[in-house]
């Protein structure tokens, strides 16, 4: 199998993902990954319902969004994922979906909180806003990068729009967007009680080098359950 059917078949699972943890309404929601090594990304075809995605079905294009492999159409948020691997060499997988919990901070351009131990190893800091933008141009690719570009967190919940998240694969970012959703309610439900605190700053740092550093088995991505086992 080539380079490029293995990602195929790995982006076409991880919608799936989107799914089943709830992230995704319709046709909205996508995963890209960067082809290692090559100027092109894989990415979910625009409008296709999730049972009808197959690897097949996936588009293969260039790190200006132009198709150079399939069907059809690539997903209308293509530029915004193109424009993250062409500004982020690091990263290797980028999601977007408008989860609702998240996607309600995101409608009040509020930053979600550090307040638990959980955003504290996974973000190591507040889920910061980005701008808003409208799909189009580099808009939005320019403030996903603005935002997280030397931040901790892989998720910027993107102004009145929804979240993005970033990771050095498909499958982390495909996590943090499953962990920004979980965090985004919980938080959301701590403030129904009452006021919430931020974690102090030095437990935030200690959380967050543990878990990146510290924590898990020898090879992160692979577990993929990777959380509190
Ligand atoms: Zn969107």
């Amino acid at each position: 199998m080539s380079d490029i059917d293995r990602i195929r078949a790995e982006v076409c699972a991880l919608h799936a993902e989107l799914l089943r943890w709830g992230l995704v309404t319709w046709t909205s929601g996508n995963v890209s990954a960067r082809v290692p090594g090559e100027e092109l990304l894989v990415i979910k075809p625009s409008g296709v319902s999730y049972d009808d995605l197959t690897p097949e079905t996936m588009i293969v294009t260039d790190l200006d969004g132009k198709v150079v492999a399939g069907d059809r159409s690539p997903s209308s948020d293509t530029a915004a994922h193109a424009y993250v691997y062409r500004a982020m060499p690091e990263v290797g997988g980028v999601v977007h979906t408008h989860s609702p919990y998240a996607t309600a901070w995101a409608a009040r351009g509020e930053a979600i909180p550090c307040a638990i131990t959980a955003m504290g190893d996974e973000f190591g800091d507040d889920i910061p806003v980005g701008p808003f933008a409208l799909i189009g141009d580099d808009s939005i690719g320019q403030g996903i990068v603005a935002t997280l570009r030397g931040h901790r967190s892989p998720a910027v919940l993107m102004r009145q729009h929804g979240v993005f998240t970033i990771g050095g694969s498909a499958r982390a970012a495909v996590k943090a967007a499953v962990m920004c959703e979980d965090v985004a309610r919980t938080m959301h439900l701590a403030r129904q009680l009452g006021p919430v605190e931020r974690l102090p700053q030095p437990d935030i740092d200690r959380l967050h080098d543990r878990y990146q550093n510290v924590y898990g088995q020898p090879a992160v991505d692979e577990n993929p359950q990777g959380v509190e086992a």
